[in-house]
């Protein structure tokens, strides 16, 4: 884009800060006063949890599991109806209005006995909507959902990919002129729509991906992301509680992390304001005065104040993940093996976020994310087993991928020997490892009940 840049900062606010009424207000008063009279756009996520009952509620309904939808529906609306009423500001007509579409969706998939990628975005979507209209009464100010606000997207329900340069156009269009005027708005995050008008998700994590999607469009200032914690930290803080603030990294890390979980970030969510040179910033809702992370625009080089960067910055752990392996004598020495495997992950829209290959070329091994794995092994299936190709696709799925990332660690000789050493010494076994060509981390896959203590014996080795 050739915009100039405008002062608008974007907030997100994670589920933690949207928990309940308090927290709600808590998060307006931040989206109103802290951008020291910059125009702002809230982006929210649903309730703390409101996701994941959503998606059990899908589920539930379809089985026609009259007491589970019962019990689901009833905490939905329980939650919603109490934050409305203690926020007012028209919010408890609002919420009630969508709680009864919400009923109707799910008597409708009761009904019909079966939940499709699309009812399924059209369930999960309403706990964005519903957020969206308590923090729209809570800053007093107009809300658009996602697609309303001009984010449309491919049909590939459930992780939909944004057609980028018209939803950038259209976010503009429509935002722009809002912000001029109220100087303040408030857009879903995680949910947008097909050109065709029908409800769509970017994938979990997704409000993140809003919201640096909204401060290219904007080219706004900065990109704030309120969360519960002080910022990026050098390794879930639930699994080492010792895990350390990173006050600035750069984007090439932060977005090696988000690949890898940290966060349960979307892993394209940081992608946008990347490309367009906007700063990201990750701020604590419950500690405002914590400087947080900043991630500085500059691509692969380090921030300057750090002359000596350390080699290991942060340990980040994907919990939901999956090793394919393809083998076959037949693929030894056979060129286009591994083009043919890749090519059709990509046409099926499947991630790759490992890959290795045995010297003996008998067999390559990529690494997944575990909701994508049958259709994986399905796609794979389909494409190279057959005489002469492969003999094997085989499917490992209770693992986590963990990787030590740090962009001091390019030219730095013996890292992955310490990173094996340490790990071999706790006796954990390595099922598949890899590094990338940018030298910006050394990944594994081991068992997931040894993935917290590899986590923890990694981050003692580099981290402290
Ligand atoms: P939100 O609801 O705000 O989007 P998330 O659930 O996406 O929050 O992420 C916040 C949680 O992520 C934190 O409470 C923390 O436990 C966890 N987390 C995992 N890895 C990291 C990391 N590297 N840095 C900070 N937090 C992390
Ligand atoms: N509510 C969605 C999720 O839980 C999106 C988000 O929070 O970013 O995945
Ligand atoms: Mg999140």
């Amino acid at each position: 884009m050739t915009t100039t840049r405008t002062s608008t900062i974007v907030m997100k606010f994670g589920g933690t800060s949207m928990r309940d009424a308090e927290t709600i207000r808590k998060s307006a008063l931040l989206a109103t006063t802290s951008a020291e009279g910059r125009p702002v756009v809230a982006v929210v996520s649903a309730m703390d949890q409101v996701t994941e009952h959503l998606l059990d509620l899908g589920e539930a309904a379809s089985q026609d599991n009259r007491a589970t939808v019962y019990n689901l529906m009833a905490q939905v609306r329980a939650r919603h109806e109490t934050a409305a009423k203690a926020i007012g500001h028209g919010a408890p007509e609002s919420v009630g209005a969508m709680l009864d579409r919400l009923d109707r969706l799910v008597a409708g998939i009761s009904a019909v006995g079966e939940l499709t990628p699309r009812s399924k975005d059209a369930v999960v979507a309403v706990g964005e909507m519903l957020s969206t209209q308590l923090m729209a009464a809570a800053m007093n100010c107009r809300s658009f959902t996602g697609g309303q606000a001009g984010i449309v997207t491919d049909e590939a329900w459930g992780k939909a990919a944004p057609l980028m340069d018209l939803s950038l156009f259209q976010l503009k269009q429509t935002l722009q002129p809002v912000l001029d005027k109220d100087s303040r708005t408030v857009v879903s995050g995680f949910i947008a729509q097909t050109q065709h008008g029908v409800t769509t998700t970017l994938g979990r994590g997704g409000s993140d991906y809003t919201a640096c999607i909204i401060g290219a469009a904007l080219r706004a200032d900065e990109v704030w992301i309120w969360s519960d914690v002080d910022g990026l930290m050098s390794a879930d803080p639930r699994i080492v509680p010792g895990a350390k603030l990173l006050t600035e990294i750069t984007f090439a890390e932060a977005i090696e992390m988000g690949q890898f979980g940290a966060k349960s970030m979307h892993p394209l969510a940081l992608e946008p304001a990347a490309e367009h040179g906007i700063p990201v910033r990750f701020r604590n809702t419950f500690n405002p005065s914590s400087p947080g992370t900043r991630i500085a625009v500059c691509w692969l080089s380090e921030p300057t104040e750090h002359p000596e960067p350390e080699i290991v910055k942060s340990i980040p752990l994907l919990k939901s993940a999956a090793v394919i392996t393809v083998s076959g004598a037949a693929m030894i020495g056979r060129p286009g093996t591994a083009a043919r495997v890749f090519e059709s992950l990509a046409e099926a829209k499947i991630n790759i976020m490992m890959i290795s290959q045995s010297v003996s070329e008998a067999g390559i091994s990529l690494v997944i994310n575990k909701d994508q794995a049958e259709r994986a092994k399905a796609v794979l299936e389909r494409t190279l087993m057959r005489p002469g190709v492969a003999r094997a696709v085989t499917l490992v799925d209770d693992v986590c991928a963990i990787a030590a990332v740090g962009s001091g660690m390019a030219g730095h000789p013996g890292v992955a020997a310490r990173v094996f050493g340490a790990i071999a010494k706790k006796s954990i076994n390595i099922i598949a490892i890899a590094q990338g060509s940018s030298e910006l981390s050394i990944s594994l896959v081991v068992r997931a009940d040894q993935a917290a203590d590899a986590v923890r014996v990694l981050h003692g080795e580099f981290i402290g």
